[in-house]
């Protein structure tokens, strides 16, 4: 009948009278437990707050603190709550077995009981009580891979939505922010506008100082342009040079004040790259959103005014729709 791994379970068994517990611990010895004894509740209580038991078994009448009292205490502390408990007493009344399991008993076993018998009902508590750990554990495991999971998913959107370079969003990022854009303008009629800008002759910066120059001119205008604009704008790194910022309500005129601000802030930064000065400029296109057009069409819009400002000299903004 012993089992080895019953070696690791411990019992505690309560009974102010003596030879009681002698006659249990004489049972649970045939399968194996370790076994701890208290002859009163309050020595109860002081075991199981100090040792790890797996089972108690209680008996109900005691001078002082009878084995429901203990039990109630039991059931209320964190470390000793989940221990199951089983009533071991000599009081057959249903009222008491209501009583016990009221406590918080997990079974009740009146005296005179069979050995085997309480055997039995021992060795189905503590099956009971590892599988309801195991499945804690289980539990708990299966939670922490769950968030892992989300978290490198949370990551892996983010990645995709990311411009890895300047950590400014993606095409694809700004694409999504304008198409949720426009949708909320076709509920408010609140205008939202476009800054397409470009850093005026990069290629000098790449063919002079080389590809680290260029980066090091991309990131240090990306964080200039993310710190100047509001928390609601999205910046987007649109193409090798280039900038598309979604600015959500407002028409084309805060968009020109925006810009104006940007170009201002872009041409009168000093930057140092390797002991080297770099002057550097930006020239902005601006476009708003209307009923008449797409997303696809104001950005257009944004390139040509863009373009043109190229072609008037750059380091300056250029309104859509101003031929
Ligand atoms: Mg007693």
């Amino acid at each position: 009948m012993s089992d080895d791994t019953n070696k690791n379970l411990r019992i505690l068994i309560v009974d102010d009278v003596s030879i009681n517990i002698q006659v249990i611990a004489n049972i649970l010895k045939k399968d194996g437990y370790q076994m701890s004894y208290a002859q009163s509740g309050k020595a109860a209580l002081v075991k199981s707050n100090f040792q790890d038991f797996d089972l108690i078994l209680l008996d109900v009448m005691m001078p002082e603190m009878n084995g429901f009292e203990v039990c109630i205490q039991l059931k209320q502390e964190l470390k000793t709550k989940d221990i199951p408990v089983i009533f071991l007493t000599a009081k057959s009344d249903t009222e008491s077995i209501v009583r016990g399991f009221e406590a918080g008993g997990a079974d009740y076993v009146t005296k005179p009981f069979n050995g085997v018998e309480l055997l039995a009902r021992v060795k189905t508590r503590l099956d009971l009580k590892r599988s309801q750990e195991a499945l804690k554990s289980a539990y708990q495991k299966l939670k922490a891979t769950n968030e892992k999971l989300l978290k490198s998913q949370e990551k892996l959107e983010m990645v995709a939505r990311t411009d890895t370079l300047t950590k400014l969003s993606n095409r694809f990022d700004i694409i999504e922010k304008m198409e949720n854009e426009k949708i909320r303008f076709e509920r408010s009629q609140k205008p939202f506008s476009f800054i397409l800008c470009d850093i005026d002759n990069f290629k000098l910066f790449n063919d002079q100082y080389g590809h680290d120059c260029g980066d090091f001119v991309l990131v240090s205008l990306a964080e200039r342009i993310r710190s100047r604009v509001r928390k609601q704008d999205g910046v987007s790194r649109w193409g090798g040079e280039e900038f598309l910022l979604l600015l959500p309500e407002t028409d084309l005129e805060g968009g020109r004040i925006l810009a104006e601000s940007l170009r201002e802030t872009v041409s009168s930064n000093c930057y140092e790259y390797d002991e080297h000065k770099l002057e550097i400029t930006m020239t902005f296109g601006v476009s708003s959103f209307s009923q008449i057009e797409n997303i696809e069409q104001c950005i257009k819009m944004a390139d040509s005014a863009l373009y043109k400002g190229k072609s008037l000299g750059k380091n300056c903004v250029v309104l859509s729709g101003t031929d």
